[in-house]
């Protein structure tokens, strides 16, 4: 699939719009338009409804070690200091930048790509930091470039290497910069954190910092106590929340993959430690089956199991939920979700205060150089006791961590098609589609009389105002029927309800299926039933 194509029809039929755009955008920040907000709504409160409020705290679903109970949290953006200080985020959430002391740019350390080549005595990294699909090329006019070599002399060339990331380049006096003439301008990886800094209340010390939230998780481990107290829930049960959050990315790029402002959808699952490997398996199944369930059921979908380098230092298991997505080069994937085992980190760093790795491998509370804890916890008890076992424990947590942008992006993704649909004279057409899962489409159906006249009209727009009731439907009364079904089609209807003049004598209406386009007729009285019944 073309990403040009997806981009200018999200643009055109107002999925997605560069935010700010009137001004010529803002890098990394992305406004979503009618269409798309209903979309990305959708998803979030599929999202809601699967993992909360549809959630069955009674019975075992299967694949979980017993019933477990859900409920929800709205945390605020902002929130004490101390918190980021805590979970890590203040001292060790930061990505590795390079600067170019030639063209002024800056870099992902991680990011940046290149290939090793040489001709005659002479022998560079050339480095780009393009888009994956032009890597290879922009790499290759680069190198002839330097070399001063015209295209035909391409071949006298040698290359040593496909596309590396510059992170195998132990040192940079050889690397030819992404915007840069000669090697060496390169600047050493250094530090970057990625939080939002702001400032609260009127005066803006240095004491009034404060942090737009990095992921939305810790505003439900400072709540742990609060549930419990408040809600009755026991051990084993899982706190969701969707919001906003905001990273400070050193390159935004691949439409919203990578955004500075974006939402997540995230649960923490409190278990008991012993059963937190079985809890950790359900959730990294039940997860990707949430996928699949929505649409995304092809190869370009993937479950992947963190190699035991990858894991964070507090993590005994991570899985990501990946899609191919296609910006990336093929056979790469992208991440859409990660589901971790915490351990008991998470609670113990806002009683205890900041926690790492000791000599023999096991947390414990981060020292200053005065001896005294580097940043200090709550000092609130977040433990848990069993009232029925007596039993008092830290409970380990399992983190399903994903994103709605991304989310949206993959459907969208997965749901543009191309092929062909027959136009009013029955003859072929190519039509652009999006075969959106009928739970997620902006609008479930559209509703059009097939002329206005002869009271077609008024019996299409019964119908809209008593589908209106249940779901978002759409009337249009304008132009050929024909292209009416096309610009449906690319907003993903699932279905088109039509009025023609059969509907005045027999009291029906044909309901047609965007997929197989098969027109199905149905009376008039059944269609609101009908309606819902294929789009739960
Ligand atoms: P990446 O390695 O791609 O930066 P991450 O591993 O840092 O992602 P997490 O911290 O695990 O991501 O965040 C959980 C989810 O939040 C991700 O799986 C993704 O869906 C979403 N997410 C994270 N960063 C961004 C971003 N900059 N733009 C859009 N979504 C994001």
């Amino acid at each position: 699939m073309d990403m040009d194509k997806l981009v200018s029809l999200c643009k055109r039929r107002g999925f997605l719009f560069q935010s700010s755009e009137i001004y010529g955008g803002f890098n990394g920040f992305w406004d979503y338009g009618p269409l798309g907000v209903e979309l990305k709504r959708n998803i979030k409160e599929s999202w809601w409804r699967d993992m909360v409020t549809g959630h069955d705290d009674l019975g075992q679903p299967e694949g979980a070690p017993s019933p477990y109970e859900m409920v929800g949290l709205d945390c605020t953006i902002i929130m004490h200091p101390q918190v980021w200080k805590c979970s890590g985020h203040f001292d060790l959430f930061c990505d590795f930048m390079v600067d170019c002391r030639e063209s002024k740019k800056r870099y992902r350390h991680d990011q940046v790509r290149g290939r090793w080549v040489s001709y005659r005595d002479r022998r560079v990294f050339v480095a780009t930091a393009v888009e994956d699909e032009q890597q290879l090329e922009n790499v290759q006019q680069r190198a002839l470039k330097f070399f001063n070599l015209r295209g035909k002399n391409a071949e006298d060339l040698l290359w040593e290497t496909d596309l590396v990331s510059l992170t195998t380049v132990p040192e940079f006096s050889q690397v030819l910069g992404p915007d840069a003439k000669e090697p060496g301008t390169l600047t050493e990886p250094r530090e970057f954190n990625l939080m939002f800094k702001t400032v609260v209340g009127a005066l803006g010390g240095a004491d009034d910092a404060a942090f737009l939230r990095p992921e939305t998780a810790q505003g439900i481990f400072v709540n742990f106590k609060n549930v419990l107290d408040s809600s009755r829930v026991r051990v084993p049960f899982g706190i969701a929340q969707i919001g906003k959050s905001f990273r400070n990315e050193i390159t935004p790029r691949n439409f919203t993959f990578r955004s500075r402002e974006f939402e997540q959808m995230e649960i923490e699952f409190f278990c008991h430690p012993s059963e937190s490997r079985q809890w950790y398996q359900y959730w990294r199944d039940r997860r990707y089956r949430w996928y699949t369930d929505l649409g995304l059921a092809g190869e370009r979908l993937r479950l992947r199991d963190h190699d035991p380098e990858e894991l964070s230092h507090y993590s005994c298991g991570t899985a990501d939920v990946e899609y191919a997505f296609p910006f990336l080069q093929p056979g790469d994937f992208g991440e859409l979700e990660g589901i971790a085992h915490r351990g008991d980190f998470d609670l113990r760093s806002h009683m205890e205060g900041k926690l790492a790795k000791d000599e023999n491998g096991c947390l414990v509370v981060e020292l200053g150089p005065d001896g005294k804890p580097r940043h200090k916890g709550s000092g609130r008890d977040l433990s848990y006791r069993d009232d029925l076992t007596g039993e008092r424990y830290v409970p380990h947590v399992i983190e399903p961590s994903a994103g709605a942008d991304r989310a949206t992006l993959a459907f969208l993704c997965e749901a543009y098609t191309e092929d062909e649909a027959p136009d009013e004279n029955g003859k072929m057409q190519s039509r652009t589609v999006l075969k959106l899962h009928p739970r997620i489409a902006p609008i479930k159906a559209a509703v059009f009389p097939l002329v206005k006249k002869d009271g077609m009209p008024e019996i299409a727009q019964e119908i809209y105002r008593e589908l209106k009731q249940e779901c978002n439907v759409f009337y249009d009364e304008k132009g050929a029927v024909g292209r009416r079904y096309r610009r449906q089609d690319e907003a993903g209807t699932p279905y088109c309800i039509t009025v023609d003049s059969d509907s005045l004598t027999d009291k029906t209406v044909t309901i047609r299926d965007r997929d197989s386009l098969r027109q199905d007729r149905v009376k008039i009285d059944d269609v609101v039933a009908e309606i819902r019944r294929r789009i739960r």
